[in-house]
């Protein structure tokens, strides 16, 4: 099978994981994640009409996605942001997924209020509770949150998590369950409004459990362009910089 066709066969499967969860396909949206992947390969996915995608490293978006056959698409960012690194990523990606901590949404928000810029983000959120995941903990999750209200240039717009990876599908699930409380919480207590919609959480291996629990957005890579040859510790490092 070719890109086009294990699109095709996800999108298949989403819409079928939505129709048994009670829920509207349109409601959940796929982000192709593209670290790894080179251009000629993204490419046909962007003529084909596909318009949301991942990448994990900031020198990799910028050698991939500037000046190249991509653009004008921009990639939304999905890795750990160092401060050093978020002039490039505001001048190369659209959303960021990954807002963790206030160091960061301090950068973030005088860089853009000097460029007279706002910036969607999600908040990452380490749902899983292993120490090699970035992300605030579940804990900490709600008043990060209120937190993040006084930084007026960044829109937060909803919120992203990485699972436990394991093949224990009830734990797994208990992950995407605790952030889709937190969601609602958020919503409930209403401290973004109505642009707060989106709930970032599934990967290839569990897409099907993160819809059925109420995701809005899942991210998939491998099953869309094969296996990467890097190791997932390369992208989630066990000793956090
Ligand atoms: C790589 C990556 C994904 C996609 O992972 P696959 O298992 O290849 O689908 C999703 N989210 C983030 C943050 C990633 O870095």
């Amino acid at each position: 099978m070719d890109v086009l066709e294990r699109l095709q066969k996800i999108s298949d499967t989403i819409a079928e994981t939505c129709r048994q969860s009670n829920r509207n396909p349109k409601d959940v949206e796929l982000m192709l994640v593209t670290k790894t992947v080179p251009v000629e390969r993204i490419l046909p996915a962007i003529q084909a009409g596909y318009k949301i995608f991942g990448e994990n490293k900031i020198q990799e978006a910028v050698q991939k996605w500037v000046g190249s056959d991509l653009a004008p698409t921009k990639p939304e960012f999905i890795g750990h942001l160092q401060t050093n690194k978020v002039k490039t990523c505001l001048d190369v990606c659209g959303r960021i997924h990954s807002l963790d901590r206030v160091k960061l949404a301090e950068v973030l928000d005088r860089e853009l209020q000097a460029r007279g810029e706002s910036r969607e983000v999600f908040l990452q959120v380490n749902s899983s509770n292993e120490e090699s995941k970035f992300g605030v903990s579940i804990e900490d999750a709600l008043s990060f949150a209120k937190e993040m209200r006084h930084f007026s240039s960044l829109k937060v717009t909803g919120l992203m998590t990485l699972a436990l990876f394991s093949s224990d599908q009830e734990a797994v699930r208990s992950c995407f369950q605790r952030m889709k409380s937190l969601f609602d919480e958020i919503q409930k207590q209403d401290l973004y409004g109505t642009d707060f919609r989106h709930l970032s959480m599934g990967m290839s291996g569990d897409y099907q459990i993160a819809i059925a629990e109420g995701a809005t957005i899942v991210r998939v890579g491998t099953a869309i362009f094969g296996e990467r040859n890097t190791p997932n510790s390369y992208y989630w490092p066990e000793d956090k910089q």
